[in-house]
């Protein structure tokens, strides 16, 4: 398969604790599942998908800030995964990778430049929790944002301010970026309020929901000690089978 049909999706929101990295990492886990190639790359400098998936960041002499600020090729930094799923790793040093290209000409692009030529189905970007040069280089890579969102009163607030982000980088950097929707995240399906939280952000925003929405369950927080994900750690379990159906879902947008 050439490069160009790689899809590549950026998990997004500003607001920290939301789901993105697990949603990286099931999703990622669902699609190899399917007999996908992916890649996952953390691009957060708290490192969580690298370590939530068995790799010690300290133990790394090779991460994805050498790519973005220093130029290497992914493929010596990328490593496989116990989940079936390649992943370039970050370790704290993105934070300063950050700060290096606040003054560099082209940063918006240093996140496709390093994914050209690779090959994969599916690239999921692991965004940090900001919209700062990492998120906006992750939406200039990509062809489709997700926007996990967990359902609580004024969880959504930010939307408005990513979607913002998003408008800029399609008049700038990436005209055809497509916002795929927002994913429901750490959702207590008993309360009405859940559910009328995410009506109202469907409305406000006109934002595809998709589904199904990811159960809360403690489950999630239990699986990175393993060094997996949940579909690693609980084969049949309602929160894996989530993922597994939002990933099938995926893959049947027309691209
Ligand atoms: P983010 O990357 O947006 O900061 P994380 O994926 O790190 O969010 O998740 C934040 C916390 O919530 C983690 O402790 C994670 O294990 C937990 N978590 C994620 N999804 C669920 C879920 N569906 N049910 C319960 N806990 C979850
Ligand atoms: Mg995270």
């Amino acid at each position: 398969m050439s490069a160009s049909k790689t899809r590549v999706l950026a998990v997004a929101n500003q607001k920290g604790g939301v789901a993105k990295t697990t949603t990286v990492a099931s999703l990622g886990a669902a699609l190899a599942e399917l007999g996908h190639r992916v890649l996952l790359v953390d691009l957060d400098p708290q490192a969580c998908l690298t370590f939530s998936l068995g790799i010690d960041p300290e133990d790394l002499e090779l991460s994805v800030h050498h790519v973005l600020t220093k130029g290497l090729d992914a493929t010596e930094v990328i490593v496989a995964t116990d989940d079936g799923v390649d992943l370039l790793p970050a370790t704290i040093e993105l934070a300063r990778a950050e700060a290096d290209l606040l003054t560099r000409t082209g940063r918006e692009h240093v996140v496709k430049m390093a994914l050209e030529d690779l090959e994969y189905d599916w690239v999921l970007l692991d965004c940090p929790p900001s919209l700062g040069v990492l998120t906006v280089a992750a939406l200039t890579a990509a062809q489709g944002v997700l926007i996990p969102l967990q359902c609580e009163t004024l969880s959504h607030r930010g939307v408005g301010q990513l979607l913002d982000t998003v408008h800029d980088v399609r008049r700038f950097t990436n005209r055809k970026l497509e916002v795929w929707g927002v994913l429901p995240t750490l959702y207590d399906g008993r309360t009405n309020h859940a559910r009328a939280v995410l009506e109202n952000i469907s409305e406000t925003y006109q934002l595809d929901v998709i589904e199904p929405p990811i159960p809360k369950s403690i489950r999630f927080a239990e699986a990175p000690a393993a060094g997996r994900s949940i579909l690693g750690t609980s084969r049949s379990h309602r929160g894996a089978d989530a993922y597994r159906a939002v990933a099938a879902g995926l893959t049947k947008r027309s691209r």
